[in-house]
C-alpha cells in the first residue's frame, strides 16, 4: 500500500528512497502539513463531479487528497525526476493522470476536451511562485477554461490580487485578477508548512470566475493595455504614462481629455482609478 503523505517523515524518507535532489530553479517546496492540505482542499469545494488540473504534483502529496475528493485529477509536472515517485506515491489511485511537461507549453483546452467533454477544469495547485502570474493570468483569460483557481501563492502576491485603488500594492495584477474573478484569501501558510522552508510568507487564495465581468467595456484588450501602460510608469501622470506608451494609439492631450470628461485631474496616477473608472477611460478613448 502506498504511503499516505502530508508529514516530514514520510517526505524526507520517499525523497531518499529516489535519491530526488530538489532543483531551485522549478520553485520546489513540498507540503508537509495535513491541516493545510485539507484547507486546500476544502476551499476548492472539490466534488466527484470535477477534474482537477494540478499543476506541479511534486512527490504527490495534494494529489493524494485530490484523488480523493474529485473525479478525476490531471498533474502536470516538469520535473522528471519526480515521474518514478509519482508513480509510487499515486499507484492506487486510478483516476489520477500524470502529464511530464511544462505547464506553461500545455494545451489545457486540450486537456478539458480530452478528459472532461470540453467542461471548465478547477485548478488547484501549490504554484511553483516563479510561474505565478503567467499561469493565472492565461488561465483567467482563456474562455470557459476554469470555473475556479484555488491556489498557494506568495503572500505578498495574494495581497496584491486582493488590493483597491489607493494601495501601494495595487496594480494590472489586481485588476486583471478582479475582472476575471473574485478572490479570497482562505489561508495564511507559514514557512514550516514545507520542505524545504520558503523564505516568504504563503497564502491559499481562491479565484471564482464571474460569470460576467463586473464591469463592461467595449474592448477589454484595449482596456488592459492601458492600464499596463499606467502601472509600467508608475510615477508618472496618467496622461503621461498613456502617451508615452508605444504600443497605444492616444496621444497625452486625448488622455488627459477624456480624464477630464470623467471629471479627474489631467495629475492623476493611475493607482488613483478604479476597474469600473479604467473601463470608461477606455472607452471614452476608443
Ligand atoms: N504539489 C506539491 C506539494 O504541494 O507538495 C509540490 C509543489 S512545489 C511548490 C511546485 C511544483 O511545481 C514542483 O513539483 C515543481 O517541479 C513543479 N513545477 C515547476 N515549474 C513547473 C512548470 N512550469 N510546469 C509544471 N510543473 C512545474
Amino acid at each position: 500500500m502506498a504511503t499516505k503523505l502530508g508529514n516530514p517523515k514520510q517526505t524526507i524518507e520517499i525523497i531518499q528512497k529516489h535519491g530526488f535532489m530538489f532543483q531551485k530553479k522549478f520553485g520546489q517546496n513540498f507540503l508537509i502539513d495535513t491541516r493545510v492540505l485539507e484547507k486546500i482542499v476544502a476551499a476548492a469545494g472539490v466534488t466527484k463531479d470535477d477534474c482537477v488540473l494540478e499543476i506541479g504534483p511534486g512527490i504527490g502529496t495534494l494529489t493524494q487528497y485530490l484523488a480523493e475528493a474529485a473525479g478525476r485529477v490531471i498533474a502536470v509536472e516538469i520535473d522528471r525526476n519526480l515521474i518514478p515517485i509519482l508513480e509510487e506515491t499515486l499507484a492506487e489511485h486510478e483516476n489520477v493522470t500524470v502529464i511530464n511537461q511544462d505547464i506553461l507549453k500545455t494545451d489545457i483546452k486540450g486537456l478539458a476536451d480530452a478528459y472532461h467533454g470540453g467542461r471548465p477544469l478547477k485548478v488547484v495547485a501549490n504554484l511553483p511562485y516563479y510561474i505565478t502570474t503567467p499561469i493565472v493570468m492565461s488561465l483567467l483569460e482563456g474562455e470557459d477554461l476554469v470555473d475556479s483557481i484555488t491556489v498557494m501563492v506568495q503572500k505578498e502576491v495574494a495581497e496584491r490580487m486582493m488590493e483597491g485603488p489607493g494601495s501601494k500594492e495595487y496594480g494590472a495584477l489586481s485588476l486583471a485578477v478582479q475582472y476575471y474573478a473574485r478572490p479570497e484569501i482562505v489561508a495564511n501558510v507559514p514557512p514550516n508548512c514545507f520542505i524545504p522552508r520558503p523564505n516568504v510568507g504563503s497564502a491559499v487564495i481562491r479565484l471564482t470566475k464571474h460569470e460576467t465581468p463586473p464591469v463592461q467595456v467595449k474592448d477589454p484588450k484595449k482596456m488592459f493595455q492601458l492600464i499596463r501602460a499606467s502601472f509600467n510608469q508608475r510615477r508618472k501622470t496618467l496622461p503621461n504614462g498613456i502617451g508615452n506608451a508605444p504600443e497605444l494609439p492616444y496621444t497625452r492631450e486625448q488622455a488627459a481629455a477624456a480624464l477630464e470628461k470623467m471629471g479627474l485631474s489631467p495629475a492623476v496616477r493611475g493607482e488613483a482609478l478604479s476597474l469600473s473608472q479604467f473601463a470608461e477611460l477606455a472607452d471614452l478613448l476608443e
